[in-house]
């Protein structure tokens, strides 16, 4: 393991493993075999590259998504690991030549799709390679329960049964037990030992809407990400491409994606977006399976996805790199209607049921009063015993009311009407609404006739949304979307249970938005953008995404430790040996043009000289302080020696004011006079009013003057 702390730090520039990390790498050292759920973002890459790093031989990733492997590749190799992939988009060359590499183990990793394994031809290749490990990366994929079923997976047991002695690696998002457990079987991982990491995406704040407007979203992107990267999911191509058209009229750089796009456009599309800064991609679902973008600050659906799974799968795209981003959702009846039916109109029951009850828990977890992720989490089986605080739900409470009256009403109207009606035409006969179909069905004779007119014709379909939403109502969409009661609407009818439903969502109060803004704009803005544009260009040299060359945290954190010499810069979360040999010069320059000034021509320390930096910027011991994570009694140690070495003198110090200049002095003499040396008598006898940090500086500089 010592290996693999070294690999970690200097490979990867990270000092600390996560959650079960290290486990993981010391099982797959140890030649077992080990099963792995982790969020996405979670780190699940470091579990089987490291291992495939330090043992002999090439590590063997599986993976269905052609986009990522050029993405792990790249990043890996700005990290000086030797990586190659194997797919169908690739040239003959490119193959023969990774091939090669392969035979000549000259790869730590390498990169391959499921169907490119299973040929003949790659797995005597392989048998004649020498092979460290195999990760099954979106393990997921080889079950028929989760949303990305894929069959060449179900036949990766091959690998066990030819290669028995190769630890396996199974890795996914995917959390449900049922998923887990088929995993299991199908990959014949009954050996391994199973790792699940809590499913939570702290840095997620989710909130979700019943009111779907485009103007609302707008507002979102204005209020709160007005620079940044974006996913909006759409349920139609053409929805897609207005909304796009839509936002780049808004003055926003969007662009679609969907399958109706050719090949090239798509990939032009995608590629744009990991490579440029601040793009927003309007999407169909097709779009997102291995973009692994870590700076993607929201994620927003302008329609309902299809299960609970899928939401959390296109959320989680946003915020990989741990901070703060958006899951914003509206949804509306309209949408609920449209999956019931695509739903409906599928023709394997099976299937139908699976669906249908994935979507029932989605619309509960739209229709919620309680907190988001505690829904969430729960469903993934995961425990929380609190509110998160980061929700919707949480941070504005939504308020409730007592539906029981309404409620029967509109049940009863559905019922009296017999069952063959939607949602518009059961509304008229609640308001009491006069038009020729109602006369012709005699509905103006029912006794629901007209008994609703307290409620407004918006609040009624929303009750009736709730209703179908909570499984009261189902919809008939052979008989053209008639809403039917269903067994669980009799004791509601009868009156012997009461219900409480959601008041419509308030307009939006940005409150936590504004909060998770400046949690990431707190920051040197002059320097981070300097900085960023160093990275931009770099990027562009290299043909890579500007997050391969660095991640924002690193360049946020460069803003907040400003280091001064390459040492320190090495020092900060992902900045490893080659990065900092290739770029470590170009940031640091940066820093030190952005903060250069007449104290830093000296020979203090490195230290010192960083807390000077900071306290020239801050103006604020205590600040520098949490900054760096230091004492403050260290920060004036710092200060004390530079005005000793008159690099700063006293006046330079805000917190010392003259008059406490002249009493410390004056208590300096006595002390001295006294026979008393050390700064201790000098704070006692100043009735410990002013600070020890605060009397060393005034001693230091009266010692430059002797
Ligand atoms: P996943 O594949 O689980 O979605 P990744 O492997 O892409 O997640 O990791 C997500 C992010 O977290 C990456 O930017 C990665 O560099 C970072 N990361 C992973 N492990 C660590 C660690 N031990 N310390 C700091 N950052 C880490
Ligand atoms: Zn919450």
């Amino acid at each position: 393991m010592k290996n693999a702390y070294h690999a970690l730090s200097k490979i990867f520039g990270y000092h600390e493993f996560r959650h079960h990390q290290a486990d993981i790498i010391q099982d797959v050292l140890n030649n077992n075999d080990a099963m792995v759920l982790m969020p996405t973002g979670g780190g699940k890459s470091l579990c089987y590259q490291i291992p495939a790093i330090l043992r002999p031989g090439v590590g063997i990733v599986v993976s269905p998504l052609i986009a990522l492997m050029q993405d792990q590749v790249d990043a890996l190799t700005q990290l000086g690991v030797s990586a190659g992939y194997l797919n169908s988009n690739q040239s003959a060359e490119a193959q023969n030549a990774i091939e090669q590499q392969l035979l000549n183990n000259e790869l730590d990793l390498l990169y391959i799709t499921p169907e490119r394994l299973m040929s003949n031809r790659m797995l005597s290749l392989i048998a004649q390679s020498q092979i460290a490990l195999f990760a099954i990366d979106e393990a997921h994929c080889v079950s028929q329960w989760g949303h990305d079923f894929r069959k060449e997976y179900q036949q990766l047991n091959i690998l066990h049964q030819r290669f028995p002695d190769i630890p396996r690696i199974a890795l996914t998002a995917t959390a449900d037990s049922r998923t887990r457990q088929e995993i299991i079987e199908q990959l014949d991982l009954h050996n391994a030992r199973t790792y699940i990491n809590s499913f939570d995406r702290p840095n997620i704040h989710y909130q979700i809407s019943d009111q779907s407007s485009k103007t609302d979203l707008l507002k979102f992107i204005k209020n709160s990400h007005q620079n940044d990267a974006g996913i909006i999911y759409c349920l139609s191509r053409k929805k897609v491409e207005e909304t796009a058209a839509w936002l780049v009229e808004q003055g926003f750089n969007a662009l679609p994606y969907h399958a109706g796009l050719t090949p090239q456009l798509r990939e032009t599309n995608q590629k744009r977006f990991l490579r440029e800064e601040g793009l927003i991609i309007v999407a169909t679902i097709a779009f997102g399976m291995g973009i692994d973008k870590p700076d993607v600050r929201f994620v927003a659906h302008l329609n309902l996805p299809k299960s609970i799974e899928a939401y959390y799968q296109e959320t989680g795209r946003a915020g990989r790199d741990g901070l703060p981003a958006d899951a914003w959702m509206a949804y509306g009846l309209k949408d609920m209607m449209m999956l019931k039916q695509m739903i409906q109109e599928s023709d394997n029951e099976m299937q139908q049921r699976i669906s249908h009850s994935k979507l029932d828990s989605l619309m509960a977890l739209c229709e919620t009063t309680s907190c988001r992720r505690f829904h969430l989490l729960d469903y993934f089986g995961e425990v929380t015993d609190k509110a998160c605080g980061n929700c919707d739900t949480c941070l504005s409470p939504p308020e409730t009311w007592d539906a029981t009256e309404a409620a029967r009403k509109a049940l009863s109207c559905v019922y009296r009407s017999g069952q063959r009606f939607g949602i518009g035409y059961l509304t008229d006969i609640l308001l009491g609404k006069s038009n020729d179909r109602i006369s012709q069905n005699k509905h103006d004779t029912l006794t629901t006739y007209g008994i609703g007119t307290d409620i407004s014709a918006n609040e009624w379909k929303g009750i009736y949304r709730q209703l179908i939403a909570m499984g009261y109502i189902n919809i008939n969409f052979e008989q053209f979307g008639a809403l039917v009661l269903t067994d669980k609407a009799r004791p509601l009818l009868r009156g012997e249970i009461e219900l409480k439903l959601r008041k419509p969502t308030k307009k939006s109060s940005n409150k936590s938005e504004t909060k998770q803004k400046s949690a990431l704009r707190d920051i040197d803005q002059e320097l981070f953008e300097a900085l960023r544009a160093c990275r931009y260009s770099l990027s562009q040299a290299e043909s890579v995404p500007p997050y391969v060359i660095f991640h924002d945290k690193t360049l946020i954190e460069m803003t907040k430790m400003r280091p001064l010499m390459l040492s320190e810069l090495g020092k900060i979360a992902g900045v490893g040996e080659k990065k900092l040999d290739k770029f470590g010069q170009q940031f640091l320059d940066i820093i030190l043009q952005h903060d250069i000034h007449p104290w830093f021509k000296n020979d203090l320390s490195e230290t010192i000289n960083s807390t000077l930096g900071l306290y020239l910027k801050q103006q604020n011991a205590q600040s520098v302080a949490e900054t760096r994570e230091l004492s403050l009694s260290t920060i004036y140690t710092h200060l004390s020696a530079a005005i000793k070495q008159q690099v700063i003198a006293l006046e330079d110090i805000n917190e010392i004011t003259a008059s406490d200049i002249k009493d410390i002095e004056n208590a300096i003499e006595l002390c001295a006079e006294g026979g008393q040396e050390g700064t201790k008598p000098i704070f006692e006898f100043l009735n410990g009013e002013i600070e020890y940090g605060i009397i060393h500086c005034v001693r230091s500089s009266l010692e430059t003057i002797e």
